[in-house]
């Protein structure tokens, strides 16, 4: 099946044809209109699959162009680590080359200065450890309120690290009419518990 296919626009098309792809991965395929249609998903793939285009590509569709009037972030990327955020802020930027969404990283090991500056001048997407996200939301520095887009990535990791109360707690936070994309290797009892709490009729698609 060709990327046009999967109902992107067509600048992403465009900015995905620069990466070299020429066709979407089986995870992508069976996810990317799935999250354009709005569906709650929970992705059970491994790393390799192309599973972050699979999330960040249709993201990108649904937030558009524009940025938020209340300037609070509309979308939240969860990941267990620093490295993992980062990879997957340089897919945003990749795919996102002809977007104007504005974007923060906020992980540890960094000054939080910088990070709370871009979020009081206003982000569209957040990508986020639960650790840093917890620090920031408990200093009264971010609201999760207009945040109707939440992405739990590589659940399973998150689990072994001790970051499920975390999640949930962070859930809580946003509005519960949002969409939700859960992505795991695995589907230990806890992550299903997790996902039966938090996701609304989702969708599952292994690959
Ligand atoms: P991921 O599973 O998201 O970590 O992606 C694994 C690797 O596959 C990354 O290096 C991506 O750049 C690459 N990749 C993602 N989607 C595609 C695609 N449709 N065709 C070829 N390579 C891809």
């Amino acid at each position: 099946m060709p990327f046009a296919d999967l109902g992107l626009s067509d600048e992403l098309l465009r900015a995905v044809g620069e990466s070299g792809y020429t066709e979407p991965t089986p995870i992508q395929a069976a996810t990317v209109p799935s999250v354009l249609m709005m569906r709650d998903i929970i992705g059970i793939a491994q790393t390799g699959t192309g599973k972050t285009a699979a999330f960040v590509l249709p993201m990108i569709d649904i937030l558009g162009h524009g940025r938020s009037r209340a300037r609070m972030p509309r979308s939240l990327i969860l990941e267990p680590t620093r490295e993992l955020a980062a990879q997957v802020a340089e897919n945003f930027e990749k795919y996102g080359k002809y977007h104007k969404l504005s974007m923060a990283l906020l992980i540890g090991g960094v000054q939080m200065g910088d990070q709370v500056k871009a979020l009081e001048k206003g982000v569209d997407v957040l990508i986020a450890t639960p650790g840093r996200l917890m620090d920031l939301f408990e200093r009264g520095k971010i609201l999760l309120t207009q945040c109707n887009l939440l992405v739990i990535d590589e659940a399973d990791r998150m689990l072994d690290m001790g970051f499920i109360p975390d999640i949930e707690t962070i859930c809580t936070k946003l509005p519960t009419n949002r969409q939700t994309l859960l992505f795991s290797a695995t589907m230990p009892p806890p992550i299903k518990k997790l996902a039966d709490k938090f996701l609304s009729n989702p969708k599952t698609i292994e690959v």
